[in-house]
């Protein structure tokens, strides 16, 4: 058999065969000459017209330990819809690209399992190289279909980097929080790009929206999808009542520290051997976590306050009174339940939670309906630390565009198929 009858049998390269094979100082170099005839650019047309040629490389899967490289010539065309000489497409390889398909599909299968510095170890190639090849593997595979039959979506913001670098990241509820969208930075106008892509039809589609209610995107909902119910997402409620509670906490230590007077020295320096000081003292994780997850300390924290009847007690008993309305059992209506607390807020004469009570009041709408339809962002709030996992692997390094292809990639059911599993 001869060598290039060899290859073209192993290397089955689409659209083209060997014409010749040769151990060069990389590796080695297999010459390619396509079939077809006609110039294909991106966009589609063809034509027969062969503006110019020249001879390009791409790197394709090593053979053994050996690398393996092909070279083909390649044509460029007057393409008349775009109005400008361009490259032909080629079958075996991504515009612009100067890897195989094949190689850049173990790229991207491998990005999305491991680490950058394995991958650049395993395949020898540089680290700009896995980022460029995941951005044109993201952009080859992210159809724009995904956003045909999408009901019931939510929005957050997530931070990929130190000093307030933000991404909005809209996903689907329907697909069990699948990643649909994500844009740079978290405005309004961010999330105006999401419906500029999403476009009025499909927008009108939309039936409901959970989201954070503070910032600016409600009202960009409202503007582009009026008939979508707004829901206030369940986290971010309960992340206002515990800074109400904190606020509570700061306010009582700090009178505590000012009137307690008892300040003794020991070898560690100062102490405060008040009471009072000493039952608020530490107790700001005890208030925040889960009842469930308490430390015997920190439970037994909260039954000292308890038995002090401590206004920290009561501030906590009503976050927790809040937070039942997202466990309610099957049957118990949840209107009653945040009209309940809204008056026990209401009367409990502790400013922070008067205030709490006042926000919750504003947007009882939305938060009941979020609790009907039983939205919740949390597994956007999940979209935090497989952020942190990408930026641990390597990925989120260089660029928001890097860590939003690396979000698709791994966060919105993207399969890459192995060129052995084809
Ligand atoms: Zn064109």
């Amino acid at each position: 058999m001869r060598a290039t009858t060899a290859f073209n049998k192993m290397l089955a390269i689409p659209g083209a065969h060997v014409v010749g094979v040769c151990f060069g100082a990389e590796g080695i170099e297999v010459s390619l000459r396509a079939r077809a005839r006609r110039l294909r650019c991106a966009c589609g047309w063809s034509t027969r017209a062969v503006y110019d040629r020249s001879v390009r490389r791409w790197r394709h899967l090593d053979l053994g330990a050996c690398k393996l490289m092909l070279s083909a010539q390649i044509r460029r065309l007057r393409c008349r819809p775009c109005g400008r000489v361009v490259t032909e497409q080629v079958p075996w390889a991504r515009p612009g690209a100067r890897f195989t398909r094949d190689f850049e599909d173990v790229v991207a299968w491998l990005a999305q399992r491991m680490d950058k510095t394995n991958i650049t170890r395993l395949l020898r190639c540089s680290w700009e190289s896995v980022a460029s090849i995941v951005a044109r593997v993201v952009a080859d595979h992210l159809d724009d279909h995904r956003l045909d039959e999408v009901y019931r979506i939510g929005v957050d913001e997530v931070s990929y980097r130190k000093g307030h670098r933000y991404l909005s990241v809209v996903a689907d509820h329907g697909r069990d929080g699948a990643v649909l969208w994500v844009g740079e930075g978290k405005s309004g106008a961010t999330f105006q790009g999401f419906f500029d892509e999403l476009g009025p039809e499909r927008a009108a589609q939309l039936e409901a929206v959970s989201m954070d209610l503070t910032g600016a995107w409600p009202k960009v909902c409202a503007a582009n999808a009026p008939q979508a119910q707004v829901c206030a997402d369940p986290f971010h409620v309960i992340k206002l009542a515990n800074a109400a509670v904190d606020a509570v906490r700061r306010d009582q230590w700090n009178t505590a520290r000012r009137t307690g007077g008892k300040i003794r020295r020991n070898a560690r320096g100062r102490v405060n051997t008040d009471p009072a000081a000493q039952l608020v003292k530490k107790t700001r994780w005890a208030l925040l976590k889960d009842p469930a997850a308490w430390t015997e300390h920190q439970a037994a924290q909260i039954a000292a306050l308890r038995r002090a009847r401590h206004v920290l007690f009561r501030a906590w008993a009503l976050k927790e009174e809040l937070r039942d309305l997202y466990r309610l059992p099957p049957g118990k209506p949840a209107d009653a339940h945040l009209d309940g607390w809204l008056a026990w807020a209401a009367r409990c004469r502790i400013p922070a939670m008067i205030e709490l009570a006042r926000t919750i009041r504003t947007h009882r709408g939305t938060i009941l309906a979020a609790v009907e339809l039983g939205l919740s962002n949390s597994k956007l709030e999940g979209l935090n630390s497989k952020i942190r996992l990408i930026n641990h692997r390597g990925y989120g390094h260089h660029s928001a565009a890097a860590v939003i292809a690396m979000i698709y990639l791994c966060c919105s059911g993207l399969t890459i198929e192995l060129p052995t599993g084809r």
